[in-house]
């Protein structure tokens, strides 16, 4: 039989982005990189040519899959400007921080870089100002060509189906894997995912490779319809 994903072009970005503060300290999202990579793995085994864009997470990339490690949003958003152009599908499973620093100090901030006190009571202050951090999905889903494929994520803590929904418009993208908090770092997931059509499917405690095989076929059936 041939496999599912011949002649294919499969992008995914996974896990988290680093934004330092100075050469030290950074600030990210909780994020293993997990599902990212089960898709891949998934995705190669279906037949397809993999790149996988990942931000720091200390696992072993998937045999087959070409990894281009990336540590800030940034990073991962040129890289993912590049690869996307000729992908047939993308996912988007990353963890991308919303936000950055915007200056990033050049040497370590020292306890007497805080703020002064101003009353007797209270610690000391730091202010870091924060800047927006481009959105990667949201930037493919305004590029996306004709018959591409966009597949996002949504980590909600409330109103999954609201927010899953919304983001599927918001970014132009044909499937939402919507997960309530709680999943993060675990070897099993349940997800729900949300197609265009209204369609919904839930699957309760599985391994995320199951689950990443489970997400691609239904994303191609979301294009097939
Ligand atoms: O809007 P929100 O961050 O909840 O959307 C989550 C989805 O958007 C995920 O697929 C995530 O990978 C993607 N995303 C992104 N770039 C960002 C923020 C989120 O690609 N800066």
């Amino acid at each position: 039989m041939r496999p599912l994903l011949k002649n294919k072009k499969v992008l995914i970005t996974a896990g988290p982005t680093r934004e330092y503060i100075d050469p030290v300290r950074y600030i990210s999202n909780d994020s293993s990189g997990r599902m990212g990579y089960a898709l891949a793995e998934a995705a190669f085994r279906m037949g397809a040519r993999v790149v996988l864009i990942s931000g720091p997470t200390g696992l072993k990339p998937p045999e087959g899959v070409k990894l281009i490690p990336v540590v800030s949003a940034r990073e991962m958003y040129k890289k993912a400007t590049t690869e996307g152009k000729g992908a047939d599908i993308i996912m988007c499973a990353a963890a991308v921080s919303d936000f950055r620093p915007g200056r990033k100090q050049n040497g370590k901030i020292k306890k007497a870089d805080l703020r002064p006190k101003t009353q007797d009571t209270g610690p000391q202050m730091l202010n870091i100002e924060l800047v927006e951090n481009p959105d990667i999905l949201k930037s493919l889903g305004k590029t996306k060509k004709r018959g591409q494929l966009l597949v996002g994520f949504a980590l909600e803590t409330e109103n999954l189906k609201k927010n899953a929904l919304k983001k599927m418009k918001d970014k132009n993208c044909d499937m939402i894997v919507g997960n309530l908090n709680g999943v993060i770092g675990a070897k099993n997931t349940s997800i729900t995912i949300f197609k265009k059509d209204g369609k919904t499917l839930s699957i309760k405690n599985k391994s995320k490779i199951v689950a990443a095989n489970i997400i691609i076929r239904k994303a191609l059936t979301a294009f097939r319809s």
